[in-house]
């Protein structure tokens, strides 16, 4: 589907702000090289009448969903576990969660988040979770889960089972919502009249000023930003009631909704300071083109040079963001031997475009000498892990 107007406010008036080339899925790792991959163009609009940054050509949810096995499990992180006990926390003490009340968890994955639900609260959870195999995952670690997308029917089976929601969460699949008008009008029907719909999703003004363009990719189809979506939650009778920032996933806003008046103060700060950064202006994008084709050089640059000299390099974390990265930059598996990572889910399979494998720690032999690290939002951490095996890391990110 190609955008036409924005689903915020209706304006045709849309321009195009950033061209990355053509991409697969990024979250569609793959089981063998011979596999069948659809390359679609990854590209930006900016809405010149609110403000809203979506892609250009939005790939249809079942095809990215439920066609293959998504492979993301947030189980398996202990910088994500931390994550989201203080998130859980965070959300029962501010929407006063009891023991009776329910919350429930849009793209719940394996269900780590509700988990910390229920053990902070001891209150009933649900997930909602369009992967099958995710779902089941989740089911055999005693989540309920209903394996759907967050629609009509699993909002009406839940209401009719458990009733409304005291806290509605979504944590990085705000984003990834294509019709957000009929989501809001979801969450709208399953909320509590006191309830909180509490969704992280990552920044526009940090994508931006951070150059992190690889947060960029066809399952990202909205950007977030406070000036447009402020305007558009009022419709549904919704208000921001505070906002807050965590560095977690790179640059993520945690946003607060509810029916209650909103911190006015607080959003007019973020709206001065995206006005101040200049986002909703194309001229921007001119520069943020330049830094990411500077970046692209220097990179192949480095792994060039390595190679020439004979030396082995791979890559740390095969996280989705990193996918944007190599398939922007062409480098392939001719350039990285192998990507390690530590979920079972992806070891084995190989990155979609880039076409390299992925293996698991233990496969770093001594002859490799360098690592590109892909999710470079947690570097420190992968660089502490990983000190005894003497690699010269590479962080493909453009420094501030
Ligand atoms: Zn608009």
């Amino acid at each position: 589907m190609i955008t036409q107007k924005c689903q915020l406010c209706g304006s045709k008036n849309l321009s195009l702000i950033i061209d990355l080339g053509y991409h697969p899925l990024a979250d569609t790792f793959l089981k063998e090289l011979d596999e069948e991959e659809v390359f679609y163009p990854l590209r930006v609009l900016l809405c010149q009448k609110c403000g809203y940054a979506t892609l250009q050509h939005v790939v249809s949810a079942p095809v990215r969903y439920q066609k293959n096995d998504y492979s993301y499990t947030s189980s398996n992180s202990p910088v994500a576990i931390s994550h989201f006990k203080e998130l859980a926390g965070q959300v029962v003490q501010m929407a006063e969660i009891s023991k009776k009340d329910l919350v429930v968890d849009i793209g719940s994955n394996a269900g780590t988040l509700l988990k910390s639900f229920r053990e902070q609260a001891h209150c009933n959870i649900i997930g909602v979770e369009p992967a099958f195999n995710i779902a089941q995952l989740a089911k055999k670690g005693n989540i309920p889960t209903i394996n759907d997308f967050f629609n009509q029917t699993s909002v009406d089976k839940i209401i009719k089972k458990h009733g409304k929601a005291k806290a509605i969460i979504c944590t990085n699949v705000f984003n990834h919502i294509n019709d957000l008008n009929e989501f809001m009008k979801n969450i709208n029907k399953l909320l509590a009249k006191d309830g909180f719909f509490v969704f992280e999703t990552p920044y526009f003004l940090d994508l931006v000023k951070n150059v992190s363009f690889d947060t960029i990719y066809l399952e990202h189809v909205s950007y977030f930003a406070v000036t447009p979506f402020e305007k558009f939650f009022k419709k549904f009778g919704f208000q921001i009631h505070h906002l807050e920032r965590n560095d977690y996933m790179s640059d993520t806003m945690r946003v607060y909704l509810s029916r209650k008046a909103g911190n006015q103060i607080l959003v007019k700060r973020y709206m001065q300071k995206e006005k101040s950064a200049k986002i909703f202006i194309p001229k921007t994008y001119a520069i943020f083109m330049k830094k990411i084709v500077g970046l692209k050089l220097d990179l192949l640059q480095q792994i060039q040079i390595a190679k020439a000299k004979g030396e082995r390099i791979i890559g740390i974390g095969a996280a989705t963001k990193g996918n944007t990265l190599l398939n922007y930059c062409k480098i392939d598996n001719t350039l990285i031997d192998f990507i390690t990572d530590s979920s079972p889910l992806k070891i084995g399979k190989f990155t979609p475009g880039s076409h390299i494998p992925i293996k698991s720690d233990n496969d770093i032999t001594s002859d490799i000498t360098h690592a590109v690290i892909l999710p470079w939002n947690i570097a420190e951490f992968l660089k502490k892990k990983l000190k005894h095996l003497k690699l010269k890391f590479i962080i493909p990110h453009i420094e501030k």
